[in-house]
């Protein structure tokens, strides 16, 4: 019986550029509590069984690619999942390597929430996105897609400074599948 916590997981990528510095395994957790107009992922909104998987799994994935520069959890809500992604982002960080974490939730309203595991989940990421999508809003802003969401660097392990040459959309083709991630360009 295993006792490592359970992800549900909408889609993911073993390495991607478009989704913070360097190059990241990023997960899309399923199921988001936000109904944001424009969403571009809207079918990891609803709340149902996808893939499950063990923070064990993700991990040893994750060990394999010594040269990733961290995690980054999308979605979906992340802090729907908020135990488990504690469980694999302190891990994470103790390998020295980042997280990089979006939210539809405002930092503000994250603290006092009560979402369990979110006090955990915020001790180990290293750059929190919050705010939900506003299309009224939307603009071409390093790895956001509306002016009102905001950039945390939580650790100050990472800066500004750091999110650098980072694509603004990515499709990643594999014998499966064609995925693409990224943000709308506006104008
Ligand atoms: S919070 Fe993010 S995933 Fe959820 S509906 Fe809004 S844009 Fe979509």
């Amino acid at each position: 019986m295993t006792t490592s916590p359970l992800l549900n997981v909408a889609s993911w990528l073993p390495r991607s550029r478009a989704n913070g510095p360097g190059a990241r395994l990023v997960l899309w957790l399923q199921g988001c509590p936000f109904r944001c107009p424009g969403c571009q992922n809207s079918e990891y909104l609803e709340f149902k069984v996808n893939r499950i998987v063990t923070v064990d799994q993700v991990w040893q994935v994750f060990e394999q690619m010594p040269d990733l520069a961290g995690v980054s959890f999308s979605g979906g809500e992340p802090f729907a999942q908020a135990v488990a992604l504690a469980d694999l982002a302190k891990r994470v960080q103790a390998a020295l390597k980042t997280v990089v974490c979006w939210t539809g939730y405002y930092l503000e309203h994250l603290k006092v929430a009560n979402i369990p595991g979110t006090f955990e989940l915020l001790e180990h990421v290293d750059l929190l996105i919050d705010g939900p999508y506003v299309e009224a809003q939307a603009e071409n802003l390093v790895l956001r897609g509306s002016k009102n969401q905001k950039l945390h660097f939580l650790s100050g392990k990472m800066t500004a400074g750091d999110l650098v040459n980072i694509p603004r959309q990515e499709w990643t083709v594999s014998s499966e599948q064609i995925v693409y991630t990224g943000f709308p360009i506006q104008g």
